[in-house]
């Protein structure tokens, strides 16, 4: 038996009629790409994006067609995000971080017909557009008077696009599953995957991100998303902020530590997310200048694990920093380093421990561990395995590709090694790819690197695996030292020294700059290709290869010893 309540499709639609319904005036504020700061609200926003799902419609825009984006976060970018949307199209946000070649194969592979894009990237797309197969309008996101001369096709200013009719129009009405966005994962290694969601599952994440144990956004917060519109779903900012009403602050294409500072500071900013690459900007600035921020109460850092330095800085200027992890295939959000009983009264060391962990994963997420053959490890906080997913918002296959992605209980591999607690607090050790498999046992990469950030002289640090003749690998720290500061490897070994286990000790440490990827990751594939022949000094000590029948754990042993 079925049961007696509304048949009410989660669309995507619903969450800005809702917010134009019941916080109207609440402000939209950008720092426009033009310059100036910008004022709308969620009334006008669901106005405009009318307009724009009407324009689409007129221009023959249907169901399933793919409608990209190649903009910085601004209200004109979410305007877009739900009048293309609100039609049953297909929201695809292209990263403009890029290589130029990347960004043209995504474009083609999802089949775009219209290309929306900042007027700063329209020189880019003069190059690109002979390559562009399928796009068959550009529209630039500025009005007539910043319109830019150009030879794109059919390039029309925005403003004029959306001026061409007059919004009295109706959203589409489709099933909840129908595809909502497109967002291509960084693609690391191969080509990028399109990552295809739904308004089933957009819905659904935004209400989960909405939890008070995860963002915790409210009618009474300002929340400035510094992670991008074209990254992992905008970590369903543009979603779940108008479901609760928070007023948003949007930063354009100005991320300096500056910048990013007076905003959170003019706009009293309660509550922001984003890349600790970004958060370096911002805490070096305030520690320079002995800057505070009194209404921030909540900063976010995901996408790559942060040092305990970091989470430590931002509490000595009274801002609590905590953790988020997910990834593109999640819609982002897979758990949040939020302290829960009985470590909510934690303080000092102890606290600092509990924030570095990843979190646990809030209601509408599963996870579990498992060896290499799929076999579940236990939650132990010990045992380290691959870590799986799986839920509503989670991804079940990849746009155009008919890779099984999924293993027999429908759960999907995220690439990340990671241990789970009886607290159920997940720790990632690292991604799959970047652990040091020395003598048979893994490294984590990640808790040496979370040592090695505290040194003072330290900005930013990487540990990547290099080749040993006798180990397999063994580790290599890469150090980028802060602006005037100065450090020498054996200054930095002597910190290291009894802060990790004696084996998982660096064989050698480089001074350089460490390299990051579009959506602000150590690009650690660059690091492994710089250092690919880098001699290290323990080679030529122990260069004898393992000879047949001793094992490499023995050899691990005596590395211990
Ligand atoms: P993306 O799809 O670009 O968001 O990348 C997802 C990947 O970023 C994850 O699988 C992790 O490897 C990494 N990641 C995201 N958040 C964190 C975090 N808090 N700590 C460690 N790694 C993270």
């Amino acid at each position: 038996m079925l049961g007696l309540m509304q048949d009410w499709p989660l669309l995507c639609q619903r969450i800005i009629d809702h917010a134009a319904a019941c916080h109207p005036n609440r402000e939209v504020v950008t720092r426009s790409i033009e310059g100036p700061i910008h004022r709308t609200n969620y009334g006008e926003i669901r106005k405009r994006a009318l307009k724009v799902a009407q324009r689409l419609d007129r221009d023959g825009i249907v169901l399933g067609d793919r409608v990209a984006t190649l903009a910085w976060n601004t209200w004109r970018h979410m305007e877009l995000w739900y009048g293309i949307m609100g039609i049953g199209a297909i929201c695809h946000t292209v990263n403009p971080r890029l290589f130029p070649e990347q960004i043209a194969w995504i474009i083609n592979h999802a089949k775009g017909r219209i290309l929306c894009a900042d007027a700063t990237f329209v020189p880019l797309l003069e190059k690109l557009s002979g390559h562009l197969e399928f796009i068959e309008r550009f529209v630039i996101l500025t009005d007539r008077e910043n319109m830019p001369n150009t030879s794109l096709r059919g390039a029309i200013a925005y403003e004029d696009w959306i001026d061409g009719v007059d919004g009295d129009f109706a959203w589409k009405s489709f099933d909840e599953n129908t595809a909502a966005g497109l967002c291509y994962t960084s693609g690391t290694t191969g080509n990028p995957k399109g990552v295809l969601y739904s308004h089933r599952s957009n819905v659904l994440q935004s209400l989960m991100t909405a939890q008070a144990d995860v963002m915790g956004l409210s009618c009474n917060d300002t929340v400035l998303p510094i992670v991008p519109l074209f990254h992992a779903n905008s970590w369903a900012y543009v979603f779940q902020a108008p479901m609760v009403g928070s007023k948003i602050v949007f930063p354009g294409a100005k991320l300096d530590g500056p910048s990013v500072y007076e905003l959170l500071r003019d706009e009293n900013v309660t509550s922001t997310a984003g890349v600790p690459t970004v958060w370096l900007m911002l805490q070096q600035h305030m520690e320079s200048e002995n800057l505070r921020l009194p209404s921030l109460r909540n900063l976010t850092i995901g996408g790559a694990a942060p040092p305990p330095t970091m989470i430590e800085g931002f509490q000595r200027m009274g801002i609590a920093a905590r953790q988020g992890w997910g990834m593109t295939e999640m819609g982002p959000v897979g758990s949040i380093g939020y302290l829960k009983p009985p470590f909510e009264g934690l303080t000092g060391a102890e606290k600092l421990a509990q924030l570095s962990s990843q979190g646990f994963a809030p209601f509408l997420v599963e996870m579990k561990i498992t060896d290499d053959f799929g076999a579940k490890l236990p939650r132990d906080g010990k045992a380290f395995g691959r870590l799986k997913v799986r839920g509503p918002s989670v991804a079940k296959g990849y746009f155009g590709l008919n890779d099984q992605v999924l293993d027999e209980e429908g759960y999907f591999d995220t690439g990340d090694v990671a241990t789970i607690d009886e607290h159920a607090y997940m720790r990632i050790t690292d991604r799959s790819k970047d652990v040091i498999k020395s003598g048979g046992e893994w490294i984590s990469s990640i808790e040496i690197e979370n040592v090695a950030a505290a040194h003072p002289s330290v900005q930013e640090v990487a540990v990547i695996a290099v080749p040993h003749p006798k180990w397999g690998e063994r580790p290599l720290l890469v150090v980028q030292t802060k602006p005037g500061a100065e450090a020498s490897k054996s200054t930095i070994l002597a910190y290291l020294e009894g802060k990790i286990a004696k084996w998982w000790m660096p064989d050698d440490v480089v001074m350089d700059t460490i390299p990051h990827t579009a959506t602000g990751k150590v690009r650690k594939s660059e690091l492994r290709e710089r250092y690919r022949n880098h001699q290290l000094p323990s080679v030529s000590a122990s260069s004898r290869p393992l000879s047949d029948g001793e094992t490499s754990k023995s050899g691990r042993a005596n590395l211990h010893s």
